[in-house]
């Protein structure tokens, strides 16, 4: 049991890199704290046997509300994102305010909530989900989203930067396309979902979009002890994608 006898809180939980990330924290004896904005899927985490709570993580207060309630944790997994598809002239200021919001300052809330308790017991594992359109790689059609999830990068290095010597870790994961149920609904919304399918995969010199659980794989090492000399970090999570 690779996380026993440690907390872990977890945003986004509900489906996708989210839910695979619960279960293997689960599986690997963490206390989970599971939360997401989606009822139905609050409840089928409940079904599961995993404490879980309904929370937006753009709403400030419900996030101040939930980290006071939790108290200290080990672990916190900064998941939550939205994808807006286009390019800078799609991108009207709503939708760049909103992919902000969601993308870059509510991981920002959810850790400034968590990190005092962390460095009151001495330490704790942040672990940010970022992506490799970012300012690893320009994706097609991710002005925004790539911009914000550079950002999240940059947030990362700089947590991990500043606290380095108080036992906070804090590393990025960033995949390439991952199976969720979001990424069904952007191929859905090209159009043409077999040419959008095809055009994904050619990408990634594996041949193959990445699983849900291949993410979580990571994201329990960077959790773990095992990764205790480990911070700063962006890992790329790609199929190969970004090394041709
Ligand atoms: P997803 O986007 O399909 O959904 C995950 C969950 O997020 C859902 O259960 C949804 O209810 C929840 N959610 C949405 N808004 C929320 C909010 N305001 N507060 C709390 N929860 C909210 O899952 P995914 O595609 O696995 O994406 C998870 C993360 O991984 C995102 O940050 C995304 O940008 C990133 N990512 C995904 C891919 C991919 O191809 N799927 C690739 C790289 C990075």
């Amino acid at each position: 049991m690779r996380l026993a006898g440690k907390t872990a809180f977890c945003t986004a939980s509900g489906a996708g890199i989210g839910l695979a990330t619960v279960r293997a924290f689960r599986a690997e004896g963490a206390r989970v704290i599971a939360t997401d904005i989606n009822s139905k899927a609050v409840d089928a985490l409940r079904d599961e046997g995993i404490e879980a709570h309904r929370l937006d993580v753009t709403d400030a207060a419900a996030v101040a509300a939930i980290a006071r309630d939790t108290g200290p944790v080990d672990i916190l997994f900064n998941c939550a994102g939205f994808v807006h598809h286009g390019t800078l002239l799609d991108c009207e200021e709503k939708d760049f305010d909103f992919s902000f919001e969601l993308n870059v300052k509510a991981p920002y809330r959810v850790t400034r909530a968590f990190l005092p308790g962390m460095l009151e017991q001495g330490g704790g594992s942040i672990v940010n989900i970022a992506s490799v359109a970012s300012s690893i790689i320009a994706a097609p059609n991710r002005f925004v989203y790539g911009a914000t999830k550079a950002a999240v990068i940059g947030m990362t290095k700089s947590i991990a930067a500043d606290y380095v010597t108080r036992g906070i870790r804090c590393n990025a994961i960033c995949p390439a396309t991952v199976e969720s149920p979001s990424l069904e609904a952007r191929m859905r919304a090209q159009g043409d979902y077999e040419a959008a399918r095809a055009a994904f995969i050619a990408r990634q010199p594996m041949g193959r979009i990445g699983q849900p659980e291949e993410i979580a794989h990571l994201a329990v090492y960077l959790a773990s002890d095992e990764a205790a000399f480990l911070s700063g970090q962006a890992i790329s999570i790609d199929g190969g994608w970004t090394n041709i």
